[in-house]
């Protein structure tokens, strides 16, 4: 899986923005401002969200 912010290889990611794989780095870099990427963050240490944005995404 590669961040999609600065590319790199990671694990797994930290956080989804917009449904797009954030590395832990750019994820604090990023901190809580607006992204390049449209998108909510979502932190990938609560799976159970993920429902939820994939939700809030389709009605937008
Ligand atoms: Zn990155």
């Amino acid at each position: 899986m590669k961040c999609v912010m600065c590319d790199r290889e990671m694990d797994k990611a930290a956080a989804w923005v917009g449904g797009l794989p954030i590395g832990p780095k750019c994820l604090q870099k990023m901190g809580n401002k607006p992204t390049k990427v449209k998108g909510h963050v979502v932190r990938n240490d609560q799976p159970e969200l993920f429902d939820d944005v994939a939700k809030d995404e389709a009605s937008e």
